[in-house]
């Protein structure tokens, strides 16, 4: 792979953001190849899990002025980078990053929370959304590999983080509030795993009453509650 090229596994938009504090905001979506991580409920296992997919042709190797040009020719304001774990090609991300703040967008990154920010990213990016892993999400993966105390304090120290768990019940809350405690991580959504209307909806009626009290955020999957489990929306 050249420097000036991201491993992509798909681009879209406009669309609306369906998750956390920008939920509604119409959008841009670049998703990255690769991950760092095995969690069993991952919903985008097309990006890393070779034993499941040909990565090969789920992936393109596209040339950052390309995606750029892509994303300024669009109205749309903000511009989402995910994954897989897009922190694994922050170096090759750094341009394109930098091209769109330069240009006047907001850019939020969604990351798993075990790779720091660097090279500048760290006061480029608008917006951290970090997604620590929970043992149950994570299932097989030993708490070293799901949870980096420095990396987490990394996040916080850009002072542009969010931090959001995907919630598979009202029972993981106690995880959730023992790992905000110990690495001090402020503010706290909660979001309802889900691939279907049904799952999301029954999820966060679930969450409601129990994040109120823990002083948690809560947010809905928009995007799957209009279109399900659609890629590319
Ligand atoms: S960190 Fe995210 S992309 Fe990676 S395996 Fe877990 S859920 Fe999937």
């Amino acid at each position: 792979m050249s420097r000036d090229t991201l491993l992509v596994s798909e681009f879209f938009g406009p669309t609306f953001q369906g998750e956390g504090t920008s939920l509604g905001r119409r959008a841009l979506f670049i998703r990255l190849m690769r991950c760092n991580l095995t969690c069993r409920d991952c919903d985008t296992a097309y990006t890393w899990d070779a034993t499941r997919y040909d990565l090969a042709s789920k992936t393109q190797e596209l040339a950052v002025e390309d995606l750029l040009a892509w994303a300024l020719s669009r109205a749309e304001a903000l511009v989402v980078i995910t994954g897989g774990e897009p922190l694994i090609q922050q170096t090759r991300l750094l341009p394109l990053v930098r091209g769109l703040v330069e240009a006047g967008r907001r850019v939020e990154v969604e990351t798993n929370g075990t790779i720091a920010p660097r090279f500048g990213l760290e006061s480029l990016v608008s917006q951290f959304t970090v997604s620590p892993k929970l043992t149950r999400f994570g299932a097989g993966m030993p708490l070293a590999t799901r949870i980096k105390p420095a990396v987490l304090q990394a996040f916080t120290a850009t002072g542009r983080a969010v931090f959001k768990f995907v919630v598979s019940g009202p029972d993981e809350l106690d995880e959730i509030a023992a790992l905000a405690q110990a690495h001090e991580l402020a503010p706290v959504y909660v979001m309802p795993a889900g691939t279907t209307a049904d799952q999301v909806l029954a999820g966060a009626a679930a969450l409601a009453d129990p994040a109120l009290r823990r002083g948690f955020h809560l947010t809905t999957r928009l995007h799957v509650l209009l279109w399900g489990d659609c890629p590319g929306r």
